[in-house]
């Protein structure tokens, strides 16, 4: 057996592709690609191609038409994200939604996402997405099904956020193509382990390679088009002296996970970077979090939590008030409320109609010539306007006040 694989570095001349800071995508995605083409070429029984090897400009419609004229078995498009509000990290693989190839190309992207895992990089998934017509939304996935070629998107890390830009450091060029060659390398591994392939000239066999067990898809997979259905908090405790107080976040989405989640203390006027959300395993999410919140003393809190699945939808909390904690930095209670003082109003109380609303923080922002433009009119981004998101708490909260002092009347 002999399998054609073509590497695909997203982008390319006048396509930069993200940009941020000294990073320049296609430039990433290049230097990548062919790392993973060197590596690849030391095993039998592959022949390897790329889509381009320089920064020459291609389409989409040009990069499958060259795998098709090769007979690709498999296409692999390598990219680097960033999101709007710099604000996502982690890495994710998209594949296609039609379940005879999105079979085909999960157990490879399995491999891959374990490797980003040992690398400490964070995990958003394996994912789908369907554009207006109802077929995948990325030209690459799109065209690759129409071609019969099963074919994949890999996102190793944001450019953009310190979370992830560890794993590709730009202080010395010589670090940073360092970085690139071994994800490069990472690659090419999946890929062998994924074909069991050998190579005599590297002594290394996957031959008995043992993917992990799937349970296939039967019919189309569509991704998760809502956001979680639950986000509760709760407050656990409150350590005046130490100014901690420490709550617990009850979030669940039934059609995914939960990804992150993040905490504001104002309201929602601002919120903490976005943490991970506690997961058993990439795709299973815990239902609760006990998160501890520093906060500062004399300042009421209304404290309100996102959680954000896998899909950066996100849906806000009930509001938990807190009364000023009464601090001092010798831990002497001063001023009028005590510890016991304190009390929370849970301003939201009935989360079965959370208030969510749909974000397109990211999602691949970069659309190159043949994705699907999708219009997401009127969909709220996560941090450019936390004061629109107050104002809307404020007005859902403003609304529930009104539904309960009408339920009183009756
Ligand atoms: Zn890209």
């Amino acid at each position: 057996m002999s399998y054609v694989i073509v590497l695909d570095p997203g982008h390319g001349g006048d396509q930069d592709g993200g940009t941020y800071g000294p990073y320049v995508e296609q430039n990433l995605n290049l230097a990548v690609a062919k790392a993973m083409k060197e590596y690849l070429d030391n095993f039998e029984g592959v022949t390897v191609y790329i889509t381009r090897d320089s920064n020459q400009p291609m389409t989409i419609q040009e990069r499958l038409d060259f795998a098709k004229a090769v007979n690709a078995d498999y296409f692999i498009s390598l990219h680097f994200n960033l999101s709007s509000f710099h604000t996502l990290y982690g890495s994710e693989v998209w594949i296609p939604a039609q379940q005879s190839y999105y079979n085909k190309m999960y157990p490879f992207a399995d491999i891959v996402m374990k490797n980003f895992d040992e690398m400490g990089l964070f995990n958003r998934g394996i994912k789908t997405r369907i554009g207006k017509t109802g077929d995948n939304y990325y030209g690459v996935l799109r065209i690759g099904t129409n071609y019969g070629i099963p074919s994949c998107i890999i996102e190793h890390c944001h450019m953009d956020n310190a979370r992830d830009t560890f794993a590709i450091p730009a202080s010395q060029s010589a670090a940073l193509n360092a970085s690139l060659v071994n994800f490069g390398i990472k690659d090419g591994e999946a890929m062998a382990k994924f074909l069991k392939l050998k190579s005599s000239k590297l002594g290394i066999d996957y031959s008995s390679y043992q993917l992990s067990s799937y349970k296939t898809k039967k019919s189309m997979v569509t991704p998760d088009e809502t956001e979680p259905e639950v986000n509760e908090i709760s407050l656990v405790s409150v350590d005046a002296s130490a100014g901690k107080v420490t709550i617990n976040m009850h979030a669940v989405d039934k059609d995914s996970y939960i990804l992150y989640y993040m905490v504001s203390i104002d309201g929602g006027l601002t919120f903490a970077p976005l943490q991970d959300w506690p997961r058993t395993s990439w795709n299973k999410s815990l239902t609760d979090n006990v998160i501890t919140i520093d906060v500062p003393a004399n300042k009421e809190l209304n404290i309100i939590t996102g959680a954000v699945n896998s899909f950066d939808k996100i849906a806000l909390s009930n509001v938990l008030n807190v009364k000023a904690l009464s601090l001092t930095i010798d831990n002497k209670p001063v001023g009028e409320n005590k510890v016991e003082d304190i009390t929370v109003n849970s301003i939201i109380e009935d989360t079965t109609d959370t208030m969510a609303f749909n974000t397109i923080t990211y999602d691949h922002l970069i659309n190159e010539p043949g994705d699907e433009q999708v219009q997401y009119a009127g969909s709220v981004s996560l941090f450019c306007s936390s004061a629109v998101l107050l104002l809307i708490a404020m007005l859902f909260a403003y609304n529930k006040f009104f539904k309960k002092s009408g339920r009183k009347k009756k």
